[in-house]
């Protein structure tokens, strides 16, 4: 099957395994795997004001990370999670200049080093965030997208007669989806950090508590020197005759990225 099977199936078979059929060592190892979570985009977008929200802070908390109108992060920081373990989110620096260039980017932010991005943009679509999402998912990373400030946007058009929340939403998502469209469009998320409990800062908890053993799988494949491969067993589907067949097995995959 390995031989048989091109990479890019490989990794999507792995990727569509459920957790329970990683062999028992490999949970365990599992358990043991950190996620580094990257907080990305253009300065000022509302990062580390993300960062405390996650992290269920008040921007003014003495722990928080620093916010505010001029760019407060340099270097990339690191906030463990307070709730989930194993995770740690990475504050990194923003980016601010026009002649932006996401491989230099990412490769002075040391992007290896984290499994997965938030992309967060406020405001209008920038090329910015989609040549960032591009590099991102161009070094086989996931991410996720997050609009923030939606309270400003909202805000904004309120005035307006015939002005509907829903709609505003509505259109805001359908306008990342459709920038997103050039990179495979992602998880989007809109989100204020001033009001938690409206728009989809709650669906974007829930969803990384539940695609957290789905990532760190991710992780934990991503991490594995090409030499050692990865043992699957038990009820596996296997490649048989044009069609997924569920049967008992065991095989071994390696090389995966
Ligand atoms: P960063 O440079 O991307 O880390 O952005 P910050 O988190 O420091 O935020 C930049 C400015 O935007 C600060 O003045 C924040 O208070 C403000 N800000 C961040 N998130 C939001 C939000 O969701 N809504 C509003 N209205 N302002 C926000």
């Amino acid at each position: 099957l390995s031989n048989e099977l091109p990479k890019k199936k490989k990794l999507a078979l792995i990727q569509s395994l459920p957790i329970y059929s990683l062999q028992k060592g490999n949970l365990k190892e599992l358990e043991n795997v950190t996620l580094n979570i990257a907080v990305t985009g253009m300065t000022g977008a509302g990062k580390s004001s993300l960062v405390n929200a996650l992290r269920g802070l008040p921007n003014d908390d003495k722990n928080a990370a620093p916010t505010g109108t001029t760019e407060t992060t340099m270097e990339p920081n690191m906030y463990p999670h307070p709730s989930m373990p194993n995770v740690k989110i990475w504050d990194l620096p923003g980016i601010g200049s026009p002649k932006f260039r996401a491989k230099k980017y990412l490769k002075d932010v040391e992007f290896h080093t984290y499994d997965f991005f938030l992309i967060v943009s406020s405001e209008r679509f920038k090329e910015n965030d989609i040549e960032l999402a591009r590099e991102i998912k161009k070094c086989k990373k996931i991410f996720y997208f997050i609009r923030t400030k939606i309270d400003n946007d909202i805000r904004a058009e309120s005035h307006k007669r015939n002005f509907k929340e829903w709609m505003l939403l509505k259109n805001i998502r359908e306008d990342c989806k459709a920038n997103l469209l050039r990179v495979g469009i992602p998880k989007i998320f809109l989100v204020s950090s001033f009001n938690l409990e409206k728009y989809d800062f709650q669906k974007l908890i829930n969803t990384l508590e539940d695609e957290l053993s789905e990532n760190k799988k991710f992780a934990l494949i991503q991490s594995l020197p090409e030499e050692r491969p990865l043992l699957l067993c038990t009820t596996c589907l296997t490649w048989d005759s044009m069609r997924w067949q569920k049967t008992p097995n065991v095989f071994f995959l390696s090389q995966l990225a």
